[in-house]
């Protein structure tokens, strides 16, 4: 992942560390769902749809700061549901950049303008607002008017105050390429986000939108078009080069979801964040009794669209520190 040099360092020397150590299967990166709730009813997401009774529940802090010193991830992505409506979220980050774990904070941004002063900049955290397209794409993508706007004066308001802030972009196929690069020359050169990620959408299978997640062949297509004329180059996308090689076609991975695992109020999900075969009490529960060589492209039919960060950004990632060429690679892109 494009990564400020403090946070590719330690994620490296993690990375070797753990190798050393013969360690087959570690965390990169924790996905932290302290809640379902969420303020707006996107039609592409498969999280809101859980019953009222656990819709209703927050995960304590201590819970969540132990979820993150049992698995040892470096970096932590919290997201949900929307974050913001946990009434101890500034806490809990609080707690994680005081442990030094790179804390990644997913919002709509629609309750930034109340809960700002809960947060503080530090190079431990960054902000990641999720914005789908310019305005009429985004509001439609999140099935209300108005949050693109907000969502703008949001990150507006958060670089003037100094945070890092990055953004997460999901395409569907009613994306075009113009539709990519109009998005990722806007948050990169007019609004100025430090790095912004992109992901093609997975098929959740309780979405209520199922017609226009991607294919492998079509994400390959949209991407390899998007990047061209030197767009690839000029972004500041928060990836590693083989992931953005990865979503052109340029080269396959193998799934590795145990390095991007997900910890909800539910327990550790199986396999991944975005499928739910059971949940086990702890992450190395989680490594030893599940049969990860049973999912990926090719092995389980539903992962056969997925191209998404939880299970081939890692895998990337992997390849690029095992390479010298592939980490020369990493820091020029950098
Ligand atoms: S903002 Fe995120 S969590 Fe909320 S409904 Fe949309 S996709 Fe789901
Ligand atoms: S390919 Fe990997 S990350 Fe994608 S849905 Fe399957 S298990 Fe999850």
């Amino acid at each position: 992942m494009a990564m400020p040099l403090r946070q590719s360092l330690r994620i490296g020397g993690y990375i070797m560390k753990n190798k050393l150590r013969g360690k087959e299967k570690f965390p990169l990166l924790l996905e932290l769902e302290p809640l379902f709730a969420c303020n707006l009813k996107c039609a592409g997401c498969g999280k809101i749809q859980q019953p009222a009774h656990l819709l209703k529940r927050r995960m304590p802090v201590e819970q969540a700061v132990a979820a993150v010193k049992e698995c040892g991830a470096p970096m932590v992505s919290i997201a949900g549901g929307e974050p913001l409506m946990h009434p101890e979220i500034g806490q809990m980050v609080a707690e994680l950049v005081k442990m030094k774990r790179f804390v990644f904070l997913c919002t709509n941004a629609l309750l930034i303008p109340k809960k700002i002063d809960q947060f503080e900049p530090s190079p431990y955290f960054a902000w990641t607002v999720h914005i789908d397209g310019l305005q009429e794409r985004h509001d439609e993508s999140v099935c209300k008017e108005g949050v693109f706007e907000e969502a703008v004066a949001a990150v507006r308001e958060l670089k003037r105050r100094g945070f890092r802030v990055t953004t997460n972009t999901t395409f569907f196929n009613t994306d075009s390429p113009q539709n990519v690069i109009d998005v990722l020359n806007y948050l990169n050169d007019d609004l100025q986000v430090d790095e912004m990620m992109i992901s093609p959408g997975y098929a959740y299978e309780k979405a209520p939108d199922q017609e226009h997640f991607l294919g492998v062949q079509e994400t390959r297509e949209l991407f390899r078009k998007a990047f061209g004329g030197g767009n690839r180059e000029r972004w500041r996308l928060n990836h590693s080069p083989l992931f953005l090689d990865f979503l052109e076609g340029k080269v396959d991975f193998a799934c590795t979801a145990w390095a991007i695992p997900s910890y909800s109020l539910l327990g550790w999900q199986r396999p991944c964040y975005l499928m739910s075969d059971g949940y086990a009490q702890t992450y190395k529960e989680l490594l030893d009794d599940t049969d990860w060589d049973s999912y990926g492209r090719g092995k389980d039919s539903r992962c056969n669209n997925c191209m998404a960060h939880c299970g081939y950004e890692p895998t990337s990632v992997f390849a690029t520190v095992g390479s010298l060429k592939e980490s020369l690679r990493a820091v020029r892109a950098n």
